[in-house]
């Protein structure tokens, strides 16, 4: 059982810095993200301010055309007006005429007030504008700088994985097995020494019989509190763990 697990505890040591380097990939990633999504959002406020100005522009217009049908029909009262002989006529015309005078100038002063917020929203996009070059200039160097470092930690672990595809050839598959399951769920160390009566991994201590047993190694003993596998440290089958990897090589030189 201790053979088997000395191999485990090779494995051990390349997962777990398989999952150092994974976690610095996940936060490398993070980082491009957040980048992009900093960019995603300015350009979205770029999109919307633009939207925003066309639409005021389109309501200038309007606005425009209708204070020259009021100046046009003002003109043409004013005519129609000059002709008219009956006071009553005459005075309902002046009537209309200052109606059409009130929505002419309220018009005016709607039409100033839109234009006015429409150069506001302009500095405002020019802004939004300015700041989207700037930072997709100075996030340029980092973004390569991450994308560089994430190439580096692939290539690592590739090497990692071979690594650990040789050395679990001629594991324990049963123990392999188990092992690997433990560490998908705890995704930390699963296969830990048993240290003064106390489990090395959850820290919590464990009977005598316990510790007979991992002493014993006769088979696979696991912490009652958190399913880590335990091992006896001391254990003279455990030292010099260098042992596999000099067989591993000797066999390599035969091959060849
Ligand atoms: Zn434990």
């Amino acid at each position: 059982m201790l053979s088997a697990l000395k191999r485990i505890l090779e494995l051990q040591d390349l997962d777990m810095k398989m999952l150092r380097l994974m976690g610095v990939k996940k936060e490398r990633l993070s980082e491009l993200e957040h980048i992009a999504a900093l960019r995603r959002d300015l350009k979205k406020q770029q999109n919307e301010k633009a939207v925003e100005i066309e639409e005021l522009s389109k309501t200038i217009v309007i606005q425009e055309n209708s204070i020259s049908e009021f100046k046009e029909k003002l003109k043409k009262l004013d005519a129609k007006q000059s002709a008219i002989k009956k006071v009553e006529e005459f005075n309902a015309l002046t009537q209309e005429m200052s109606t059409l005078e009130r929505q002419r100038v309220a018009t005016v002063q709607q039409t100033s007030d839109l234009i006015d917020k429409k150069h506001i929203e302009e500095e405002i996009l020019e802004k939004i504008r300015l700041s989207l070059s700037s930072s997709e200039e100075s996030s340029k160097s980092l973004e390569e700088e991450i994308a560089n470092n994430i190439n580096l930690i692939n290539k690592e672990g590739k090497g990692l994985k071979e690594k650990r595809d040789v050395l679990s050839k001629d594991a324990d598959i049963d123990v392999l097995k188990i092992y690997e399951k433990l560490l998908r769920n705890k995704k930390d160390r699963v296969l830990v020494p048993m240290e003064n009566r106390t489990c090395s991994g959850c820290h919590i201590a464990l009977t005598a019989q316990h510790e007979n047993s991992v002493r014993k190694g006769e088979r696979l003993i696991f912490c009652e509190h958190c399913s880590r596998i335990l091992f006896w440290q001391e254990s003279e089958d455990l030292e010099g763990l260098a042992v596999a990897t000099k067989r591993r090589r000797r066999r390599k030189v035969l091959k060849s």
